[in-house]
């Protein structure tokens, strides 16, 4: 059975589909097999999209239309891609590997709901009054005051280039898709090589409801394409999600041009457990958040920080929460866990596992391959006990299913092992004093807290990094100002 949009082989470039000479075989990584072969952007493909994009930008109608007019065409494209819910999780789950329930409810759903929030937000910006002021007219000191009063705009910033990872990849190429464009920018999206589909499929939508040329133009390809993007002179900002190590390098190739950066990038969250807390709750959180797309989430929570006077218990019952999860190719519904993306993946998180236990920390589970599959990028769900904070576990992004337990004796301590790292992306509390909890959330150096496993107005909560885990949020009540630059306009009104 073919795959959704797999079919699609050129790259959308002003509003066509563009062939190109290379492609690249796309690969479901619970099974290896090739999904299909996606066109593969190179140099030339990426100068024609930032070309048709500068264009779009500098001579098209797009950062001219009202808000109203482009919040018509994004609520449109928003209408499609409802419609194509399910062919747009079939193909995350056979792209990603991610299980059924995390696809439909993370990958999809969610960032659908989320987006809504931007197109509302678009249409609430009105320019600002500056308060009527008087002042002396410098030319004529002595003579009558001036009177002048003027408005604050917020006007698009030009042309952006997004550049986003592979583990959420409809959600964060929608993430860019919607506020840069709402927002009157154009646009360049590069997605990771490993799941050009989920990027690919916002051509044929935007076509499908006549978004103007060039406002959105999709290039494959890898690192070279993304260098390009991130220093060429005609793209004016650059807003990536990705790894850590990519976000810095971003950071230093936009800089000779001093573009404006936005940077979403890696974790190693705390989730503290205090001695009052709900073992087996925070357990399930503990667990079932480690799994979540086989631990390739930038915000899970990774790193238990839990009192000593139940750590044996919580790790009992984490490993007896690990042992009912079913692990396996997420075609199957009952699936919960798929695989990591691709074997290099998969081999970077054994070396974190195997120099882990060399180092001194306790293998509680896991620690490899399950012992029942031999094809796809599978990793075992992976518990340590007995970890340093200062261990290369505690302290490294793994990205997969390994969830690390470090004791604490008092509130102070847990607090200085969760704020102990270069990242501050997330962070959890469980306890049953919500008032503690709530100062203890307030003292995590990190873009959000989840506090008993959190809930509420998720849409309205912004997302983004303290420390390394980046610049600027996504998401939340200001999430358009990222895209968005502000400008004054002063007048007189009188003399
Ligand atoms: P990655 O950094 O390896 O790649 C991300 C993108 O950058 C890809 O499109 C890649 O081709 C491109 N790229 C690579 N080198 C480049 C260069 N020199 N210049 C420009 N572009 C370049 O990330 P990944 O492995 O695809 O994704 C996983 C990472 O993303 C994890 O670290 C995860 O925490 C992070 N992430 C963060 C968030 C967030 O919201 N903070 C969300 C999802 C993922």
């Amino acid at each position: 059975m073919s795959i959704p949009f797999t079919q699609l082989d050129k790259l959308y470039i002003a509003g066509q589909w563009v062939a190109v000479r290379d492609t690249e075989a796309v690969l479901n990584p619970a099974t290896e097999a090739v999904i299909g072969h996606a066109p593969l952007g190179d140099h030339s493909s990426a100068d024609a999209a930032i070309d048709a994009a500068r264009q779009a930008f500098d001579r098209g109608p797009w950062p001219q239309l009202s808000t109203f007019e482009r919040a018509g065409y994004l609520r449109r494209l928003h209408a499609e891609l409802v419609t194509e819910r399910d062919a747009i999780a079939a193909l995350i789950i056979a792209e990603v590997g991610c299980s059924q329930g995390v696809t439909y409810g993370m990958q999809v759903d969610m960032p659908l709901r989320h987006v809504l929030t931007a197109i509302d937000q678009s249409l609430s910006d009105q320019p600002r009054p500056i308060a009527t002021q008087t002042a002396v007219n410098p030319f004529n000191p002595g003579g009558p005051l001036l009177l002048g009063s003027g408005s604050i705009e917020r006007e698009p910033i030009g042309v952006v280039a997004g550049i986003t990872g592979y583990n959420f990849p409809f959600l964060l190429n929608l993430a860019k898709i919607f506020p840069a464009l709402l927002a009157g920018n154009t646009l360049v999206l590069k997605p990771s090589p490993f799941t050009p589909y989920s990027a690919l499929l916002f051509g044929q939508l935007a076509e499908r409801i006549g978004l103007p040329a060039g406002v959105l133009n999709i290039v494959t390809g890898g690192p070279q394409v993304g260098a390009m993007l991130s220093t060429d002179p005609r793209v004016d900002m650059v807003s990536f999600t990705g790894s850590e190590a990519v976000g810095i390098s971003i950071m230093s190739q936009a800089s000779a041009t001093l573009k404006r950066v936005h940077l979403e990038l890696g974790g190693k969250s705390a989730l503290i457990v205090r001695a009052d807390a709900d073992i087996q709750t925070a357990g399930m959180a503990a667990v079932g958040g480690l799994t979540v797309n086989a631990g390739q989430g930038c915000a899970l929570l990774t790193r238990f920080v839990v009192h000593e006077s139940i750590r044996s218990a919580f790790i009992q019952t984490a490993q007896a929460i690990a042992s009912q999860i079913k692990i396996g190719d997420p075609s199957d519904p009952t699936v919960m866990m798929g695989p990591l993306i691709r074997e290099s993946q998969r081999a970077k998180v054994q070396g974190f596992i195997d120099r882990g236990r060399d180092s001194g920390a306790t293998l509680v589970c896991g620690g490899g391959r399950p012992a029942h599959l031999s094809q796809g990028y599978f990793s075992d769900i992976t518990l340590f006990d007995d970890v340093r904070n200062d261990m290369e576990i505690a302290q490294e992004e793994i990205f997969g299913p390994v969830g690390v337990t470090i004791g604490f004796d008092t509130d102070e301590e847990a607090l200085s092992i969760a704020n102990d790292s270069r990242f501050g992306l997330n962070g959890g509390v469980y306890t049953a004093d919500a008032a503690v909890g709530l100062d203890m959330a307030r003292r995590i150096r990190a873009g959000s807290v989840y506090l008993n496993g959190g809930g509420g107005q998720m849409p309205y909560a912004p997302i983004g990094g303290y420390k390394r885990s980046g610049i600027g949020r996504e998401f939340g009540p200001d999430w358009l100002k990222e895209f968005t630059q502000e400008k004054s306009i002063i007048y007189p009104i009188g003399r």
